[in-house]
């Protein structure tokens, strides 16, 4: 029965990619490069960025703990890794995480970790609006944008052998320092440019897996539309641009793509399907 529903799902988004005619968009046109990428970040490898990571994501779901429910973890992991695996990381443990909190939020830590609120999967309409969102979230750690942040953050807190401790040694104080300090991150927000890349990127994402391209917008729409005062949003407004600036940025930069992949499928019937014990 499991086994059947994957491949169902395995099957679905394969016939969503063979809809997918243009699969060479260049991501170097459609965004920024990332040349200095490797320089900020040359005293984390990989394997670095992944233990710290880690830490960081097992700090956050003491705060939120996951959705207790297999089959929606497991389609909201199928979704994303479907997106990753066509990324420029494909081979990073990808994990994808429904937490149990009804603010309206999503976040990336360093490695390939991604969590989404059930609060934000709950306004949400169509697999292309969650894959649109899941995507905005691996943009962030394609570009490393929050590893590069703790690193920024680590490189004034911490004199420099304590940082090279903090990302070498797991257990001790300095490390304590540096993944609360990472921790804390989430509820400052990054750069705004980091955000608005991160929207770029995740719309050619989505665009490349298959979905309609205006999954992300929509997701925005429907934010621009919530009322400010709702308090399930607070951390979501102060910790990202506002919907109608980053709508405004996408239209401003990404027309032509969204107007290119706006036919292909959504998947608002499966959507429902997979998430209906949240409603
Ligand atoms: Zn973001």
């Amino acid at each position: 029965m499991k086994a059947l529903a994957l491949l169902a799902m395995l099957v679905a988004a394969a016939s969503a990619q063979a809809q997918f005619r243009m699969p060479n968009i260049d991501i170097n046109k459609m965004v920024d490069t990332v040349k200095n990428v490797g320089k900020a970040v040359k005293d984390i490898d990989e394997p670095e960025e992944i233990a710290i990571g880690k830490d960081v994501a097992s700090r956050l779901l003491g705060a939120a703990p996951l959705v207790a429910n297999a089959g929606l973890q497991r389609y909201v992991n199928n979704v994303g890794r479907w997106l990753a695996s066509q990324s420029e990381r494909p081979d990073l443990p990808w994990h994808f995480g429904v937490l149990d909190a009804p603010e309206v939020n999503a976040f990336a830590v360093p490695g390939g970790t991604v969590f989404v609120t059930k609060g934000l999967l709950q306004r949400m309409h169509s697999e292309a609006q969650l894959a649109g969102v899941l995507a905005h979230e691996i943009s962030h750690v394609l570009r490393k944008h929050h590893l590069k942040a703790i690193q920024k953050g680590a490189q004034t807190a911490l004199a420099g052998d304590a940082l090279q401790q903090a990302i070498k040694d797991r257990s001790g104080l300095a490390r304590d320092k540096l993944i609360s300090l990472g921790s804390e991150l989430y509820t400052r927000g990054l750069d705004k440019s980091d955000e608005f890349e991160a929207d770029r990127l995740g719309v050619v994402i989505a665009a490349r897996g298959g979905y309609d391209s205006y999954g992300l917008p929509g997701v925005l729409q429907t934010l621009q539309a919530s009322n400010a005062q709702d308090s399930t949003l607070a951390m979501m407004f102060k910790t990202h641009p506002s919907p109608t600036d980053r709508l405004g940025a996408l239209s401003e930069r990404m027309q032509p793509v969204l107007d290119q992949y706006a036919t292909q499928p959504q998947l608002p019937e499966r959507f429902a399907a997979e998430t209906k014990k949240l409603r």
